[in-house]
């Protein structure tokens, strides 16, 4: 396997992700920092509605950087609509974001505070695109739903998350998960903050509808910990955990961040 031209640290690290993805600098890039006192209350906001078929879970992958959990997305049986889509989006993935102590790991951050983890669900949308890789460079490609991980009491909805990690210990491994519905990971308030941003590694694609939700999830400090036993390397070479994945709060460069609540 190639190793990729970009890393969270080194010499292909974020601050030069631009040489090779010159949208790295661009208007629409996440994550951002989110100042709720700034947010713009819009009564047109709909409630986020996600309606997710277990059946449609499929594997677990580790994709060197971090590890995937992917969704069969040949039809509607897995959606997101309502927020402030107009269209229905199918899930696709989801996967986290961490750091190496528990006082880093989010991408999106609130009044500057960091959290320990961040959870990102992804969808494309599939009533005007063929393929996610086909919506993936597109305006209205992507959206993604965001949930802030905070260290406190163990979280046992991860738990199957977790459990499957072994399996897929080194880069490139990939073991099936099935029978799973990620709407169990997110918190009891679907309160959220939507903005216009992009991937949060390379290409960085100006893609994404961001649903930010207002209500963390908890995460215990052992649960972080078996994030960061993942390993980035290939079986058989020297074990390099993944200890950080997470890239730092981009400027907003004139957008607006709309709440969906007072
Ligand atoms: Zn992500």
């Amino acid at each position: 396997m190639a190793s990729p031209d970009w890393a969270y640290d080194g010499k292909n690290g974020p601050e030069h992700w631009s040489k090779l993805y010159p949208i790295a600098d661009g208007n629409n890039q996440s994550p951002i920092d989110i100042k709720p006192s700034e947010a713009k209350y819009d009564a047109s906001l709909k409630p986020i509605s996600v309606s997710y078929n277990p059946d449609t879970a499929k594997e677990i992958i580790n994709v060197g950087h971090s590890f995937h959990v992917n969704f069969e997305d040949s039809d509607n049986r897995s959606v997101l609509k309502g927020g402030p889509l107009i269209e229905n989006y199918r899930l696709y993935q989801f996967h986290f974001h961490w750091g190496s102590t528990n006082d880093c790991g989010s991408e999106h951050t609130v009044d500057g505070i960091k959290y320990a983890g961040e959870l990102h669900i992804v969808h494309w949308n599939a009533a005007k695109y063929a393929s996610i890789a086909e919506a993936l460079s597109k305006a209205d490609g992507l959206a993604i739903i965001a949930v802030l991980m905070k260290v406190d009491q163990a979280n046992p909805k991860l738990q199957k998350v977790l459990d499957a990690l072994s399996a897929v210990k080194t880069k490139g491994k990939r073991a099936p998960f099935t029978n799973f519905d990620p709407s169990i990971l997110l918190p009891s308030s679907l309160d959220y903050w939507t903005y216009p941003g992009s991937l949060t590694h390379p290409p960085l694609y100006e893609s994404i509808t961001w649903m930010v939700c207002k209500e963390h999830i908890s995460v215990s400090s052992e649960q972080l910990a078996q994030f960061r036993s993942v390993l980035s390397n290939v079986e058989g070479e020297n074990a390099v955990p993944i200890l950080n994945n997470h890239r730092r709060p981009q400027p907003l460069k004139g957008r607006t961040v709309r709440a969906s609540f007072l």
